[in-house]
């Protein structure tokens, strides 16, 4: 796989370079759009500027959300394009279009050290098209912004959280032009590849989030791998219900419960059951601020009441298990922590992940954002991966085409 810094050896002053990026931030829902959680802008930098040093005119293109494949205000990376020129420290010209008169425009006049970043580039259908034709014209389009290979143009793939996604500026702009990998994904695939190889023992994978039924094929495939599998957050709900619990209004998918149920069937070498479950758990009528909750046992959770966090005494198991863990990977919210009261699982436990003595790995978007919103220090985690279903779909061992694309010549 050819590096950034092979590309850089080579010479990039005067180049026009595609990068692609993952600047896929949240940003806020008051109509302001501010960025409430820059991390993944901030992973992009050491690329970019690595570039921009070396002379390189560049041409940065990303998505934002899933627009439906044409202009729509509500998802312009326009906020995004302002606080990576703060971060940068330079300024950065902004196309109002992916690949149109304000991309060309913008694109041809790039000076050397200049930085363009394109409109969100989902904007065009050709993007994620699952017609290869439209889908590679598109990157066609994409590729040409750099004059193509013959003028010197290059793709940096730095977008890990997109390397999952076979798409334009992921997959089809690498067929096109010469290739790179940047940085983030370089980093990112090491401290995966530590996981996915020998892991020192015991290995410990803490899983929560929402649906039970994104994440069942990474618990299928890392089950055999791991000592321990400690479930928290909305998907609980489904396992307990595979116990046999009433789980009142909580998150279930009832389609999912035999599946489940298999699973609670994994034993670890010591005899012990392998999935870790809740033993309470934080419910109320409803997720608001100011609705009084209370902690009950995980097989008493009342008819009408939601299960909105874990609570204290799975905190308190969850710490002894990660206290012992030599290797821990944690995707998925233990519980609802944007709403205060139902945070306190989350951050009990990413301080327990937070204080492994070995490898800490923490992957997902919320959970990333999580960490910050909470104040915890992100310095004392191992790795903070900025991609969510891409560290999950490398972990289940699924080939990742925008890094499959990279190894080709
Ligand atoms: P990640 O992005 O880290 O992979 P997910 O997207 O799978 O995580 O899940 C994050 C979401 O899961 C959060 O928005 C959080 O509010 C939600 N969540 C966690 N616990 C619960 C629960 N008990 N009920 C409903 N939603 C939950
Ligand atoms: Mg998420």
């Amino acid at each position: 796989m050819r590096t950034l810094d092979g590309l850089i050896k080579h010479g990039v002053q005067g180049r026009r370079i595609l990068v692609r990026s993952d600047l896929n931030v949240p940003l806020s829902k008051d109509g302001k759009r501010a960025v409430t959680d820059d991390g993944r802008i901030r992973a992009s930098l050491p690329t970019l500027t690595k570039l921009l040093d070396h002379g390189a005119r560049v041409i940065v293109t990303a998505h934002l959300g899933r627009p439906a494949g044409e202009p729509d205000p509500a998802y312009s990376l326009g906020p995004v394009a302002d606080r990576l020129a703060q971060l940068l420290g330079r300024p950065v010209e902004f196309a109002l279009d992916t690949v149109g008169v304000s991309a060309r425009l913008l694109a041809d006049g790039l000076q050397d050290g200049e930085v363009l970043l394109l409109e969100n580039v989902r904007f065009n259908a050709g993007e994620t098209s699952k017609d290869d034709a439209e889908r590679r014209e598109f990157g066609r389009c994409l590729a040409l912004l750099t004059g193509g290979e013959d003028d010197g143009g290059a793709f940096v793939e730095d977008a890990f959280g997109a390397v999952h996604r076979k798409h334009a500026s992921v997959y089809d702009v690498a067929t096109l032009l010469p290739h790179y990998c940047g940085d983030l994904v370089r980093d990112e695939l090491e401290v995966l590849r530590e996981l996915t190889g020998e892991p020192k023992r015991p290995y410990v994978v803490v899983l929560g989030g929402s649906k039970v039924s994104d994440k069942l094929a990474v618990i299928e495939s890392l089950l055999p791998k791991v000592d321990k599998l400690l479930v928290g957050g909305g998907m609980c709900f489904t396992f307990l219900a595979a116990q046999g619990h009433e789980v009142g209004e909580s998150l279930l998918e009832a389609d999912q419960i035999d599946a489940c149920r298999e699973l609670l069937g994994a034993k670890s070498s010591d005899g012990t059951t392998k999935i870790v479950l809740p033993s309470d758990i934080v419910v109320a009528a409803e997720v608001s601020d100011d609705v009084p909750s209370q902690v009950v046992p995980a097989d008493a959770i009342p008819a009408d009441m939601v299960g909105l966090d874990i609570g204290p005494d799975t905190v308190q198991a969850f710490a002894a298990e990660l206290g012992s863990a030599r290797t821990v990977f944690w995707n998925g919210p233990m519980g609802v922590f944007e709403v205060a009261q139902f945070a306190a699982g989350t951050k009990g436990v990413a301080e327990a992940v937070a204080a492994v003595d070995g490898l800490s790995v923490v992957g997902g978007g919320d959970s990333a954002a999580a960490v910050r919103a909470l104040g915890l220090d992100v310095n004392a985690f191992g790795h903070i991966s900025t991609g969510g279903g891409a560290s999950l779909e490398f972990l289940e061992g699924k080939t990742l085409p925008g890094v499959a694309v990279l190894e080709e010549a």
